[in-house]
């Protein structure tokens, strides 16, 4: 069934994420705050509206995707107001869990059907589709977004209340980014001792050191060729956005009062690679950090 849905925040993935909806069938309108994003929207295909609450207008399905909360917050409140009760209204952002319950909340007055659905796959998921989306919310929302979510990814797994979908999110990635930082840290020990790189994948990779990091992102050039470390960390998931997830890792622990030494110390370990100028790496490069190489 095609729908009226409008796209806002139409950035590196929310562009090609409103291309593969418009591919879909849909009738897509989006909305970008960036000067290029009219020129960037309509070479991809898609119409652009002048505001937010312009694109909304008549709109089946609204999606947002966005930095953060306090952006989500507020495009939210600009436009609940213009929804019918029963829209649907996703938000694909990666945000504190806080401000996407308030985001909820927003929606439930208004009637509307809302929906928190942050994405694992990045950029290369974002345009080929094969994104995972992870939802927090009623489980009407969760059904009426499901074919759209299948249309921009492959996966989609309904984990809760409103809120479940970022719960999600910085659970899985304060897990990457602490076994990173392990896999990391036992490559640079294996080269102090003799070890090489390939004779410690095949050791690790078969055996209970075996993880996402080292078997897909191996931080080390050769064992693995599709990970960045082979063409010198770029392009790949940013040191930035590891970050990003790993301070929201640590605001959710402190709100609920759960024990987090190990995200806090990969929060710490990333924060100052970042710091050296690192951000745009991808973020197994964290291992040159531990090797001490000088940038
Ligand atoms: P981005 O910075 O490329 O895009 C965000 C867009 O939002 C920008 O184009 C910006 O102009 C726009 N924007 C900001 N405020 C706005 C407003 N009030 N109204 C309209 N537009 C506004 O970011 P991105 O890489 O597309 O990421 C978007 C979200 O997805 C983030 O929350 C990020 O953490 C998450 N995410 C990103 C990746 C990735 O690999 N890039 C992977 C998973 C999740």
């Amino acid at each position: 069934m095609s729908e009226k849905i409008a796209f806002i925040g139409l950035g590196n993935m929310g562009l090609p994420m409103a291309a593969n909806l418009r591919n879909a069938g849909h009738d897509v309108i989006g909305f970008d705050l960036a000067p290029n994003a009219k020129i960037l929207a309509e070479t991809a295909g898609l119409k652009f509206a002048v505001s937010a609450v312009r694109a909304v207008a008549g709109a089946s399905i609204v999606i947002t995707m966005l930095p953060m909360g306090k952006h989500v917050l507020s495009v939210w409140n600009e436009i609940v107001a213009e929804l019918p009760a029963g829209t649907l209204i996703i938000d694909c952002s990666t945000i504190d869990v806080e401000s996407a319950r308030k985001a909820h909340e927003l929606g439930a007055r208004h009637d509307l059907l809302t929906l928190d659905a942050p994405v694992s796959g990045g950029t290369m998921g974002a345009q080929g589709a094969t994104l995972t989306f992870m939802a927090g919310g009623a489980e009407a929302a969760f059904l009426r977004a499901q074919p759209i979510l299948l249309q921009m990814g492959k996966r989609a797994v309904h984990c809760g209340i409103a809120g479940a979908g970022q719960a999600a999110k910085i659970c899985n990635n304060m897990i990457l980014g602490i076994s990173m930082a392990g896999v990391a840290e036992a490559f640079v020990l294996g080269e102090k001792l003799g070890l090489s790189h390939q004779a410690l994948f095949d050791v690790a990779s078969t055996s209970s050191g075996q993880c996402w990091a080292l078997t897909t992102n191996c931080p080390v050039p050769g064992p693995v060729p599709n990970s960045p470390a082979n063409r010198d960390y770029k392009p790949g998931f940013a040191t930035a956005l590891m970050l990003k997830d790993l301070k929201l890792s640590q605001e959710a622990a402190l709100s609920a009062g759960a024990a987090s030494p190990m995200g806090a110390q990969a929060a710490a370990l990333y924060a100052l690679f970042e710091k050296q100028g690192h951000g745009g790496d991808d973020f197994s490069a964290i291992i040159n950090f531990f090797r001490g190489i000088p940038h």
